[in-house]
């Protein structure tokens, strides 16, 4: 499958900017979304599903929160609405919004936290010091090539929308920089009265951070885990896989995946297992296509029938561009 908008698009992605490529494979038709309602999980715990529509980049799921004198958000996704929708969540409980916490440093996860700090200005925002090298380091320089993506006339004009979103996002990055850092072993914090436990691991965005809410048994782990296939534009593989194992031992009951629907234990595993395969797959000399076949078939009933089509566009991005691209530093993100 070759479209128009690949070799722009390659240059980007290979300087590991974490622009996703699926906006413009996904295969799902566009359809007119309705505005998306934050659905409970349990006492006190809600989920504001994240997008991804045809067209558009993606936003993160948003894991919502909320203890006896206080609210906390997990990832704040990218697009006004979805942020507009996290501040109707926090208005209708009428309680402070006390903290967003970043699980990594890509837009989708990250973008609405401009709108939540005007909303609450006394807001704390959690994130791994990976996520401020981010901010202050790989920022700068996707800015400049969204930039020249902008000047350069042979870009279209979907393209373009999606560019200027980013850039007033980038514009605000002041924002995304977290007032506490997640660092060191996992522990346990507080805020606003619901007991947390977080972490950090590494493989997906060179350091991301997973959050336990201790009353539900629901452990947000932001990229580790994607639908309709893991999103490798910046993961080291390896340390994925090794990170998935010491999530796979926190206990909890559910998994709140970055993109998709929540998962339970079993799920989980299928899921790792999974990507273990997937993983083998890229590595040996099966084809894109076998590779794809086997993903479905190993997550089965997880993957929504709608997304079957989109396996092997996606996969065979990802296969030429990451997982068997020639190793370089643009294309790694391996650094221990
Ligand atoms: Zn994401």
């Amino acid at each position: 499958m070759r479209l128009p908008i690949l070799p722009r698009w390659r240059a980007h992605a290979g300087r590991a900017v974490a622009w996703f490529a699926l906006a413009m494979l996904h295969a799902v038709p566009a359809l007119a979304q309705p505005q998306r309602q934050p659905e409970p999980l349990a006492e006190g715990v809600w989920l504001l599903p994240g997008s991804f529509d045809r067209g558009r980049q993606p936003d993160g799921n948003s894991l919502l929160l909320q203890g006896r004198d206080g609210l906390v958000i997990v990832d704040s996704g990218r697009h006004a609405d979805h942020a507009a929708a996290l501040i109707a969540w926090a208005v209708e409980r009428g309680q402070p919004l006390r903290a967003v916490i970043n699980t990594h440093w890509h837009l989708d996860h990250l973008g609405g936290n401009i709108e939540l700090r005007r909303f609450a200005p006394g807001l704390r925002a959690y994130g791994s010091i990976a996520l401020r090298e981010a901010v202050e380091r790989r920022m700068p320089d996707s800015e400049t090539e969204l930039r020249s993506m902008l000047a350069d006339p042979a870009t279209d004009e979907q393209t373009r929308r999606m560019v200027e979103i980013d850039l007033a996002l980038y514009a605000g990055r002041a924002n995304f920089l977290p007032d506490e850092h997640v660092d060191g072993p996992a522990h346990a914090v507080d805020i606003g009265g619901r007991r947390l436990r977080v972490g950090v691991e590494r493989g997906v965005s060179g350091g991301d951070v997973w959050v336990l809410d201790q009353a539900s048994g629901v452990l947000a782990v932001g990229d580790f885990v994607t639908l309709p296939v893991p999103f490798f534009d910046t993961a080291c593989p390896a340390q994925w896989q090794a990170s998935m194992r010491r999530l796979e031992a926190i206990p909890f009951e559910r998994v709140l995946p970055g993109h998709g629907p929540i998962m339970s234990r079993d799920e989980f595993k299928r899921y790792l297992g999974a990507l273990d395969r997937l993983l083998s797959c890229a590595a040996s000399d099966r084809t894109v296509a076998e590779c794809s076949t086997g993903w479905i078939a190993d997550l089965g009933p997880l993957l929504p029938a709608a997304s079957q089509r989109s396996i092997a566009p996606m996969l065979g991005h990802y296969f030429e561009q990451r997982l068997r691209a020639p190793a370089t530093p643009q294309n790694r993100d391996c650094t221990p």
